[in-house]
């Protein structure tokens, strides 16, 4: 079986990034519901702690490539989805380092 050819460009981008945007909010209601013991956007979470989340989630992109069927719909959804949650505790870590000075640059 083929993968799907990929869309490209600026609509998939805007499709992935809200995809990121919508994994925060999930992260940020698992917080506060208290079923994470802590959100790595807060800038008192120690950096050790952030960086064995992120590796945990990475950890979880390398099982997902380890299933059998790469190409197809339901593998390549959870690798997506692994991606998306690895991007997201990322994003998360950005955020606790991000200042009102900073710009995109
Ligand atoms: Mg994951």
């Amino acid at each position: 079986m083929k993968s799907p050819k990929p869309v490209t460009g600026w609509p998939t981008l805007l499709i992935v990034l809200e995809a990121i945007v919508c994994e925060r909010e999930r992260q940020n209601i698992l917080f506060a519901d208290g079923k994470i013991r802590f959100n790595c956007a807060c800038g008192d979470v120690p950096p050790e702690k952030k960086f064995v989340v992120l590796t945990e989630e990475l950890g979880e992109v390398a099982e997902a490539l380890q299933r059998p069927g790469q190409f197809s719909t339901k593998v390549r959804e959870h690798l997506r989805s692994e991606l998306i949650q690895v991007a997201a505790v990322a994003v998360a870590w950005a955020e606790s380092l991000t200042t009102k000075e900073d710009k995109c640059s």
